[in-house]
């Protein structure tokens, strides 16, 4: 069995200024369109839910915490998909979205000198769709006034995430930012240390960090990217980390199943080997 160390060794890491030059004016354009889009969607549906008289403080604090939570987890697996999965090469998805995916894992302080638009243009954008549909909820009673609370909420945390997860690479960030990390309000730079080391295979959620243990606990990403493979063919990480370390990865990965996927794999083995054995299994009292 390979060690996770060996894996270490493997990572290849691609050109941080070549990733860098993939940002192009064309991009930037379509970034700022999506910030003054998103803020003007986020305004109506603020407007619209200070306009009705079905809601109230404990539904709206209930919705933000929600949408905190589910934020996290959003966070969590797009940076999965941007990191585990296609290339920089690919047309359209690959300089927009993949490449400062990339780009952070090799120079994981450029982010820190990315302006505002830079820093949050991309989150804007696939923020959009789900912003409309917050403001297009009709606010016909509570349930419906949560749901869109509970959208919005949720966007505008989903938005935030790249700010939060910058200022989590500052070294010196102001103040009132380095007390909300201390006391985990938004994601610690610590506690974002566990994902920025290679092979990058862990700790994706950006936006607090509070979905990270639970997830790890049942293994969700192991489990996507082996559901994923399984589907595609596609190996994960390959164009990341380079195809050896992504194979070794791999290879660590199915040593160390899930409990119960292994339970359920040698049930499996065992009853294809003896069909019978089940029938007569019970002791004679
Ligand atoms: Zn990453
Ligand atoms: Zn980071």
């Amino acid at each position: 069995m390979t060690k996770p160390d060996k894996i270490t060794d493997k990572v290849r890491l691609q050109d941080a200024q070549t990733l860098a030059q993939g940002y192009s004016p064309a991009i930037r354009a379509m970034e700022i369109a999506s910030i003054v889009s998103f803020v003007a969607l986020e305004g109506v549906l603020a407007y619209k839910l200070w306009s009705t008289h079905h809601t109230g403080p404990w539904l709206l604090t209930l919705a933000v915490v929600l949408g905190y939570l589910a934020a996290d987890f959003v966070s969590g697996f797009v940076h999965w998909m941007g990191d585990t999965w296609g290339s920089t090469e690919m047309p359209v998805l690959g300089k927009a979205f993949i490449r400062p995916f990339r780009e952070h894992h090799v120079d994981e302080k450029a982010i820190t000198r990315h302006d505002f638009v830079e820093t949050n243009g991309n989150n804007c954008l696939v923020s959009l769709p789900v912003a409309a549909l917050a403001v297009a909820v009709p606010l016909n009673g509570p349930g419906w006034v949560f749901l869109a609370a509970f959208l919005g909420a949720m966007i505008f945390w989903v938005m935030a995430t790249n700010q939060f997860h910058k200022w989590s690479h500052l070294d010196t960030p102001p103040a009132l930012i380095h007390f909300l990390q201390r006391v985990h309000l938004i994601l610690p730079p610590d506690h974002h240390r566990i994902h920025h080391t290679a092979p990058f295979n862990q700790y994706y959620c950006i936006t607090v960090g509070w979905m990270n243990r639970p997830l790890r606990m049942i293994h969700f990403f192991p489990l996507m990217e082996r559901l994923i493979t399984f589907v595609t063919g596609q190996l994960p990480r390959q164009d990341d980390i380079g195809t050896e370390a992504a194979q070794a990865l791999v290879a660590v990965d199915d040593a160390t199943q899930v409990p119960v996927l292994q339970a359920a794999k040698e049930l499996l083995k065992a009853s294809a080997e003896e069909p019978a054995a089940t029938v007569s299994s019970r002791p004679v009292p």
